[in-house]
């Protein structure tokens, strides 16, 4: 007999997306000859840049060619890479990261995914709601019961607020993938002092780093006096630079960053992960690896702000012109995802609904990354300006009818 995880059966069905692409299909079947346009999912539509692609080619060139051919790399990363993120990601920000606390790897979500199997199913994790799916589906599956939820409501402006229960480990996103939010340092630094009074781990996703604009907004935990004894830092170039279908990220796991056995002994938590990455990862392909490094030259770095920029831009028209039609708005500013509250009478997939019939345009209902999503609604900025232009445009329309 083969005994499934049958944690897996505890999962909900994640019929977000697929719900969403049915209701679209059938629309586009009834309106052969409408445009829709889809502002709902969470992917980059910008090409590659110039610099990276130029980086690539080379190295395919290298891996062609007898004396530069490279097989297994290392599985942390080539350190190549993992200086040029030290430099330009910690130590240009005043944080002092060692090459080795780097790892590199092929996803922010495999990172936040597989770094639950290094914790005991023993501990409660504390995760926000709404939430991006992973951590909490990833913790199912691992069978941990004690999770309690951190509501991200508009009378908490979105702040996961400390919870009364005990945490030991805590999941904070930000800038936040749905609501957009960001935290100010001293916000923070409430989380970075509970994690140290209480031995807990904090797992910081920053996948949403490069589009912090504003001064007082920390991009990395790290900039907190004490946070690299109590968090784990993740990040991607998937939205940074277009890597979503390239695949490059890492984590930054401090050397000072302690666990507990249940006697008591203290385990650093770099060698149990980089242990775990030796045993089950292969390493990033050394085309990729070369291809993100490329971004942190002088010409990589002008063109992925253009594209930051850009998407900004998009954020920028979509908050504006919503806020212009009455809508309360939220995000937008710091983060390419605008949370707005769904008119009154509406649930957020009637809202959905009435969205893709007044006016052909696709969002994601906020009920779909949790409960206090409910009532909410997620637009991307990651669509083409003239694509945003005019859905905003048709939204104006249709909230006038
Ligand atoms: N973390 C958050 C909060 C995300 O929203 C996403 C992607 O949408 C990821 C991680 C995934 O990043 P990656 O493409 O590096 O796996």
């Amino acid at each position: 007999m083969s005994y499934i995880n049958e944690n897996y059966l505890k999962l909900e069905d994640s019929y977000l997306f697929s719900t969403i692409a049915k209701k679209v299909a059938k629309y586009q079947e009834e309106n052969p000859y409408k445009k829709i346009i889809k502002l709902g999912i969470g992917d980059v539509t910008r090409p590659i840049v110039p610099s990276v692609v130029n980086a690539m080619q080379k190295a395919c060139i290298e891996m062609g060619n007898k004396e530069t051919f490279k097989g297994y790399g290392p599985e942390q990363g080539y350190d190549f890479l993992r200086e040029k993120i030290v430099e330009f990601d910690y130590k240009k920000r005043k944080i002092q990261i060692d090459k080795d606390e780097i790892f590199v790897s092929d996803g922010a979500k495999c990172d936040t995914g597989n770094i639950v199997e290094i914790f005991d199913a023993a501990n409660t994790v504390a995760i926000t709601d709404p939430v991006y799916p992973v951590y909490l589906d990833t913790n199912i599956m691992a069978g941990r019961k004690n999770i309690v939820y951190l509501p991200l409501t508009e009378e908490n402006n979105f702040v996961p607020q400390i919870p009364k229960e005990k945490v030991d480990i805590i999941y904070l996103c930000l800038p936040n993938n749905p609501t957009g939010t960001v935290l100010k340092k001293e916000e923070l630094k409430v989380w970075v002092d509970y994690a140290k009074q209480n031995n807990s781990i904090i797992l910081f996703d920053s996948a949403y780093e490069s589009f912090i604009t504003e001064e007082d907004v920390p991009h990395s935990i790290y900039e907190i006096d004490g946070a690299k004894d109590v968090a784990i830092e993740f990040r991607s170039f998937s939205k940074t630079a277009g890597f979503t279908g390239i695949r490059c990220a890492y984590a930054v796991v401090p050397k000072t960053l302690k666990g507990y056995t249940k006697n008591g002994k203290q385990v650093s938590i770099n060698a149990l992960w980089n242990r775990r990455q030796c045993t089950k990862f292969n390493g990033v392909a050394y085309i990729t690896q070369k291809g993100a490094e490329a971004i942190y030259s002088n010409e990589g770095q002008k063109e992925i702000k253009e594209n930051i920029k850009y998407y900004l831009e998009n954020a920028k028209i979509i908050r504006e012109g919503l806020q212009n039609s009455g809508f309360t708005v939220y995000g937008g500013k710091n983060a390419p995802y605008i949370w707005l509250k769904v008119p009154k009478g509406h649930t957020s997939w009637s809202f959905f609904d009435d969205l893709l019939e007044k006016a052909g345009v696709v969002g994601t209902p906020g009920a779909g990354f949790g409960k206090c999503g409910e009532g909410y609604f997620r637009l991307t900025a990651f669509g083409d300006r003239e694509n945003t232009i005019e859905a905003i445009q048709r939204i104006e329309l249709a909230s006038r009818q």
